[in-house]
């Protein structure tokens, strides 16, 4: 099982990488140069400060070695210079430089030293860390010696200092000591720590003078009085250092010295935010931004991107100002990179996600819509292998988008040309589609509801509740014959699914996605039916009166009143009535059955004994069922029915009679009537010919309560149906064999005229049978014409 992230790994996973990413690179000192370059940038954004003005700077300069010669410099000139300042009674004097060797001259400056009483000087290591320490006499006179290494710093700029070295404290740190011996003491920090570098401002802007112009007499005592006076080399060649403020040109380090001094007495060191405050900017600038971003669009995403940025920048100036330095490339490195990777990630995500899209749409519908030729025709498509996978796929989208495009506007044109009512909408009714006529007919249009526009104008609310059900269930649909003004419409409701059949789905009930609805003029074929009905009524009329007639004639003739034919003739008058007879009953039937179907013979419905009817049936089939040999058999509750009582007697007669016609002789008939409520178990069977009717007359308005009906059935154990002819039996002139009507005298319009009568009274007839077992006519009557 592979492992997949959920939605908010999604979220998180971009920034954790990238904040994964930042802080090792931090490990790895990787961002020490932009650090740097941002420190630098911070300081100058801050702006310069006031030095303090108790440190004074004496500067070996350009003009100091032009006026007193080429360094290094006889130790005299310090012993002069230390005259002036004590003079000057300065609190301080520090050497920045090195008095390792030996030098005739040790003796008047030792002296020099003495007489000033507190004088700093340097020491250092050289490259093989070997003390250059001050010759014995120099620091016998000197009241303290002070370390001026440089830290290690990675890059260019000198930002840190080393408080304490095994041996020895920092040059700083020695003269601000010793002028608290004279001066109000100050506060030390822990030396033990590292020490950051406040730098206030330019060297330039620091109190500082000229070797040569001290040595002159140039400078006032004044201004060395109380102060702690640095001397150091700033000329170029000599000891550069750099400073936020002085990078290029480099000055000279005794600045360094001169900043400690300053930090220490102005108490304002840099505080460096801790390294452990660098986790929770990882985890709130990696997977917490992350998360954020993903919920924004890109607008919004890099306008915050920009925001975080320069709040954090400002922020690390506002900080700078009361001595703390944050960090400034690390977080602005990890937004970018929490931003970069975010929008990479969705990149990446959404082109999987448009390639599985394409290739579920390209393998869905490419047997549908994309034609043989078209695939070959496509120039893209055509060296697809070569492709790159995007481009493959967007040409396979492209193919793809043309053909549905194309299909798209052939179908509808076909709709729109179409003579029927076409409409598509989905399964909450939503009209998507609608071809003219449909929009003329129901007076609607795309996005309106079907059901506001067809209940109960149309169909009644239970109607549509019905078909819905029908629909959903996928089960055979009503179809309604609707009269509508001058016109006869046909109504019906298809099923309709917008995934095509796969192989992996066919044989599946598939999810319903919609309906269509279908709208046909009927009123033609209305009209046709009503002419064919009237010509047949027409003819069968005009055939009867000379067929009785001629019925009558050969009654008389037959009856030999009018004189005694030979055999033959007589043979010959015998099959003349028996043909008269029958088609006179075929007449008769035609009559009634166009009559009845055309709805010219109305019902005439009285209250009646069900039992009593059964009976009289019975009793008017009794004669022919003794002739066949045949035992008949009555059993009927006792109720009464609201029913045409001679049509349903022509029913029940005509059932009995075929029920003789094909029992064997000997054999038993049972008519049977009774009250159900249950479902039938031919309950499919009514479904199904329910059809054409308006709706189910023994389902209730929502059709899931059955109503209680009346059941009547006709059993014989005659030859029985075959199988496939218990539906043909009830269609006209549907006879199981050819020879039946010559033989068992029928005519193929019986049934025919059952189910007409039975249907008129909103009821249901079938048949079920075994062949050669005998069969069973049900018919059901619904208890709602029990008006008795
Ligand atoms: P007909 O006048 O021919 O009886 P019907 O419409 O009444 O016309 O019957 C149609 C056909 O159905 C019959 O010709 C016969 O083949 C078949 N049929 C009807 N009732 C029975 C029955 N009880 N047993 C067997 N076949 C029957």
């Amino acid at each position: 099982m592979t492992w997949q992230p959920g939605k908010l790994g999604w979220r998180l996973l971009p920034g954790t990488a990238t904040a994964l990413v930042v802080g090792l690179l931090f490990k790895l000192s990787a961002w020490y140069p932009l650090e740097q370059l941002s420190y630098q940038a911070l300081f100058r954004l801050r702006g310069p400060t006031a030095w303090d003005k108790r440190v004074v700077v004496v500067v070996i300069d350009d003009a100091s070695l032009k006026a007193l010669g080429r360094f290094p410099w006889s130790r005299q000139r310090y012993a002069q210079l230390l005259k002036v300042l004590t003079k000057a009674d300065a609190s301080v004097v520090a050497f920045d430089m090195l008095w390792s060797e030996p030098s005739a001259e040790d003796t008047q400056l030792a002296s020099a030293m003495e007489q000033h009483g507190r004088v700093v000087v340097a020491q250092a290591r050289d490259d093989t860390g070997v003390p250059l320490v001050p010759t014995p006499l120099l620091q016998e006179a000197a009241i303290a010696v002070g370390h001026i290494l440089k830290h290690k710093n990675l890059g260019n700029l000198t930002q840190q200092v080393d408080l304490q070295i095994p041996e020895q404290a920092a040059l700083g740190i020695a003269a601000v000591q010793s002028y608290g011996l004279v001066q109000a003491p100050v506060n030390l920090p822990d030396l033990k720590q590292p020490f950051w570098i406040n730098w206030p401002g330019p060297v330039e802007e620091a109190t500082s003078y000229s070797f040569v112009e001290v040595l002159k007499g140039q400078i006032p005592p004044q201004a060395f009085k109380d102060k702690i006076v640095l001397v150091g080399l700033t000329a170029i060649g000599f000891d550069p250092l750099n400073t936020p403020f002085n990078s290029n040109p480099a000055t000279g380090g005794v600045y360094e010295h001169a900043a400690v001094v300053h930090n220490l007495l102005r108490q304002n060191p840099l505080h460096r935010v801790p390294d452990y405050w660098l986790v929770p900017i990882l985890l709130f600038g990696g997977p917490g931004l992350s998360f954020f971003l993903s919920h924004w669009r890109f607008r919004l995403r890099f306008g915050s991107w920009l925001c975080l940025s320069v709040t954090w920048v400002g922020l690390s100036v506002l900080l700078l100002w009361v001595g703390y330095w944050l960090p400034v490339a690390l977080p602005l490195a990890l937004f970018t990179g929490t931003l970069g990777t975010t929008l990479l990630c969705e990149q990446l995500r959404m082109s999987a996600l448009l390639q599985r899209q394409v290739k579920h749409l390209w393998q869905t519908y490419t047997p549908e819509v994309v034609l043989d030729n078209v695939r070959s025709l496509q120039p893209t498509l055509a060296n697809y292998l070569q492709q790159p996978v995007l481009v493959q796929q967007a040409s396979q989208l492209a193919a793809l988008a043309e053909q549905l495009g194309r299909s798209q506007s052939a179908q509808a044109a076909i709709a729109r040309s179409l003579s029927s009512g076409l409409l598509a909408a989905d399964l909450d009714g939503l009209v998507w589609f609608c071809n003219p006529v449909a929009a003329t007919l129901l007076q609607i249009q795309v996005g309106d509801r079907l059901d506001d526009h067809l209940v109960p104008q149309w169909l009644s609310k239970a109607q549509w509740q019905a078909d819905l059900q029908s629909l959903k269930a996928q089960q055979p649909m009503s179809v309604h014959e609707l009269h509508r003004g001058e016109h006869w419409l046909e109504l019906k409701l298809e099923p309709l699914f917008y995934q095509p059949l796969t192989g992996e789905t066919a044989g599946q009930m598939q999810p319903l996605d919609g309906l269509l609805l279908i709208l046909n003029d009927i009123t033609e074929r209305r009209l046709i039916e009503q002419m064919k009905s009237e010509l047949v009524a027409l003819v069968s009329h005009e055939l009867r009166t000379p067929l009785t007639s001629i019925q009558g004639a050969l009654k008389l003739l037959q009856t030999g009143k009018l004189g005694t034919l030979p055999a033959n003739g007589q043979r010959m008058l015998d099959i003349a009535a028996k043909n008269t007879n029958r088609l006179m009953r075929l007449t008769n039937d035609l009559l009634d059955l166009e009559r009845i179907e055309s709805g010219t013979v109305s019902l005439s419905q009285q209250c009646c004994q069900i039992a009593a009817l059964l009976e009289q049936a019975a009793a008017v089939m009794q004669t022919l069922a003794d002739e066949q040999s045949v035992v008949l058999a009555v059993h009927s509750v006792s109720a009464n029915v609201w029913v045409d009582s001679d049509r349903l007697l022509q029913v029940l007669i005509n059932l009995l009679s075929n029920a003789i016609k094909f029992s064997h002789p000997g054999g038993s008939i049972w008519l049977n009537a009774e009250f159900r409520t249950e479902a039938l178990e031919h309950g499919r069977t009514i479904e199904l010919k329910s059809q054409g009717a308006e709706r189910s007359p023994h389902l209730s308005e929502v059709g899931q309560h059955p109503a209680p009906y009346l059941l009547i059935r006709v059993t014989d154990e005659g030859r029985g149906i075959p199988a496939d002819k218990l539906e043909a039996v009830f269609e006209r002139f549907q006879q199981v064999e050819a020879a039946d009507a010559q033989q068992k005298g029928g005519t193929g319009l019986g049934l025919a005229i059952c189910r007409t009568i039975v249907q008129q009274h909103g009821g249901h007839i079938w048949v079920e049978s075994e062949s050669g077992q005998g069969c069973t006519f049900c018919l059901t009557l619904p208890s709602h014409i029990n008006h008795c």
